[in-house]
């Protein structure tokens, strides 16, 4: 595997595989990487010929700057894993490479309603960050195919809106959320649960899963409350559990019976929150 720090020397290294008519597959990623993120690598591997994995923890979408101090950071176990599993070049660009200017006048992106719901609603800020580290990631991989996990599902609609407005050829592909034996979703903050707390931490599974056997047409009020109370009542904080449309997350209030939905949750244990998403219907 092949390490490039330098947007620049990225570039002139994948404009020479791009020359050999090889496609390009993008992984990018925080760090702290699990099975999930590997799954994103392997799904690269099948689709692409050259595969880059970036490991970047971006200042600029972290709302909670606690949040962003104990973000845990496992770079050389991070190597080692990418390296088995065949990837082949590791982007690791630093803070003062990515933002050559600094973070405090950075562009915006017209995300419109994208921004106002749900993880955009309760995490002010939080997707114009995303936007602008993606842009300076796509800028240096220039991918054909970029691989994003649906476990981020408000993300992956917001990076396919970004890619429109850069007007960029990359095709992006939403993978499936790899999950623990108990259900709970693969999370880079999950190595700061205690083990008690991992355990309780796969009821949000449990709220996704009750959520979808109870799901009938006419009004969805009482299946969202129901859900958001027994989170509650096992020791979680709820930002909110919602239902949309799969495709335009409106969010849905009464079910037609047809409309393909998606169930959305946000909730803290302890001082970690987490997200979660499972999709109710075909
Ligand atoms: P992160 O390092 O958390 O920014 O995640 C990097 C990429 O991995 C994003 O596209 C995430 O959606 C994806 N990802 C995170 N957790 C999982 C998971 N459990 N299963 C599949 N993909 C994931």
């Amino acid at each position: 595997m092949t390490i490039i720090q330098q947007p620049s020397v990225l570039r002139a290294y994948i404009n020479n595989h791009k020359k050999d008519g090889k496609t390009i597959g993008f992984v990018p990623t925080m760090g702290a990487l699990h099975e999930g993120h590997l799954s994103l690598v392997s799904e690269a591997k099948q689709q692409s010929e050259v595969t880059v994995c970036s490991i970047f923890v971006n200042p600029t979408q972290f709302n909670d700057p606690g949040d962003y101090e104990k973000y845990p950071v496992t770079l050389n176990d991070d190597i080692r894993v990418l390296e088995n599993a065949g990837n082949n070049i590791l982007f690791l660009p630093s803070a003062s490479t990515v933002y050559p200017d600094g973070t405090s006048s950075l562009e915006h992106y017209d995300i419109g309603y994208l921004e106002t719901v749900l993880e955009g609603q309760y995490r002010p800020g939080h997707f114009q960050g995303v936007c602008q580290v993606m842009s300076r990631l796509l800028g240096a991989v220039n991918p054909d195919l970029l691989f994003m996990g649906r476990k981020d599902y408000q993300q992956c609609m917001v990076i396919k809106r970004l890619i429109e407005i850069l007007e960029m050829p990359t095709e992006m592909i939403a993978c499936p959320t790899l999950r623990e034996q108990d259900g709970l979703a693969m999370s880079s903050r999950n190595r700061r649960f205690s083990p008690d707390q991992c355990q309780k931490a796969a009821t949000i599974y449990q709220a996704l899963l009750k959520t979808q056997s109870g799901l009938k047409p006419g009004n969805l009020g009482n299946l969202k409350k129901e859900a958001a109370t027994y989170l509650k009542s096992n020791g979680f904080r709820v930002d909110y559990f919602e239902i949309t449309s799969a495709h335009d997350f409106r969010i849905v209030e009464e079910w037609d019976g047809r409309e393909a939905l998606v169930a959305l949750v946000a909730a803290f244990l302890g001082e970690v929150r987490l997200i979660d998403n499972m999709q109710l219907n075909d």
